[in-house]
Parts: structure tokens; C-alpha cells; sequence
């Protein structure tokens, strides 16, 4: 791509470095973003500012949040004692958009991956097993991708709690979820956490 400007070169090459941008995208958007008025460019350098410094991750299960304490994990409301594992904040997203889970989440970060260099040290797992030998915690729901990083992930839990006797379930097999929990429609993913079945089940399949 020939420019003949090294600063829109420079703000394209910026823009294709998202996930599902190309070179040919990043250029359709910086030039939408000239011919509009300077004050949009401005609005968005500084959402983007403000989101990047000033966002907090929920101190109890992770999730983002403007406040210490987010949303969810704030709201008496919630069952505190039943905890849906999730991998990121997408998970909690999509099952919110069910309107059927009334507990609370912990979000991991992601799974154990040895391909990817991610051990148990670079996820939440210690702050979620902190969760639970508090005696908080009733239930434990995995609701983790069903790939071979999600099964290892779950059974890596499993065994870190399986000492303090709590139930543990995983959302009903057989439907998508994980990184496509997100896209799984909301009548089949609310009742996929209503039917959820025994973990111990889940491991005879
Ligand atoms: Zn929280």
C-alpha cells in the first residue's frame, strides 16, 4: 500500500493492529474518521483514554468494573454462594443476556494452555480457590469452552477444591460454548446453567 502521508500511514498501521482488522479496513476507517468532524476523532482517543486507564477489574471475581466492587458482585440480590466459572468477561456477558443465572461469577483470564505458555499460575484459579476455603461458596459451575484446554482447566479446579466438598457442576454438554458461549443463543445457554449436570458426570462421557 503506496501513501502519501506517513501520518495516515502511521494511524493505519495502528488500526490494523486490532483482532479482524486489515490493512484495507484500517483504511476505510481512518479516512470515515477525516472526513467527519475533528470533535468524533477526539470523543473516541478519549473513551479510549479513559477506558485504558481508569478501568478496574472487580476485586472478587475479576470482571471489569468502574468501581472496586463491580455490578454483580455488589447486588444483595445475587447468590453469593453459587459461582459460575467463566473464561473472560464475554462469558459473563452472554449468560447475563440469559436473565436465568442469579448467582455470581469468576472470571479466569483464560485456560491453561501449555501451547500457549498459559500454566494455572497466570489465571485466577488461587483467587477462586482463596473464594471457596472461605466457605462462601456453595456451588461451583464451570462454564468453560468444551476443548481439551477447557477440560483441563476444569479438572485443574476441580482438584484444587475437591477438598472442601462443595458441589460442582458444568453447563449441559452438547450445545457450543466457551469462546463461542458468546454466540450460543440466550434460550439454549439460560437453559443449559438450569440443567446443568454433576461435574463428576461430565467425566465419564
Ligand atoms: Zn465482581
Amino acid at each position: 500500500m503506496e501513501f502519501s502521508s506517513k501520518l495516515l500511514e502511521n494511524a493505519v498501521a495502528e488500526m490494523a493492529q486490532l483482532p479482524g482488522v486489515g490493512k484495507r479496513t484500517a483504511l476505510r476507517l481512518v479516512l470515515h474518521l477525516l472526513k467527519q468532524p475533528e470533535s468524533q476523532t477526539e470523543r473516541l482517543v478519549s473513551a479510549l483514554h479513559s477506558m485504558r486507564n481508569e478501568i478496574r477489574f472487580c476485586k472478587k471475581c475479576h470482571n471489569i468494573s468502574d468501581v472496586a466492587l463491580c455490578d454483580i458482585c455488589a447486588n444483595p440480590r445475587r447468590e453469593s454462594e453459587l459461582v459460575c466459572v467463566v473464561e473472560d468477561v464475554r462469558d459473563v456477558m452472554a449468560i447475563e443476556s440469559t436473565g436465568q443465572f442469579k448467582g455470581v461469577y469468576h472470571i479466569l483470564g483464560g485456560k491453561i494452555s501449555p501451547i500457549d505458555g498459559v500454566g494455572p499460575g497466570d489465571l485466577h484459579i488461587e483467587s477462586l480457590v482463596e473464594r471457596v476455603s472461605s466457605g462462601e461458596v456453595k456451588e461451583i459451575i464451570f462454564a468453560l469452552s468444551s476443548t481439551m484446554e477447557g477440560d483441563t482447566t476444569n479438572f485443574y479446579i476441580y482438584k484444587q477444591i475437591e477438598p472442601f466438598k462443595i458441589v460442582t457442576s458444568t453447563i449441559a454438554r452438547g450445545i457450543s460454548v466457551g469462546g463461542e458461549l458468546e454466540y450460543a443463543d440466550e434460550v439454549t445457554l439460560g437453559r443449559s446453567i438450569i440443567n446443568r449436570i454433576p461435574f463428576e458426570n461430565s467425566l465419564k462421557q
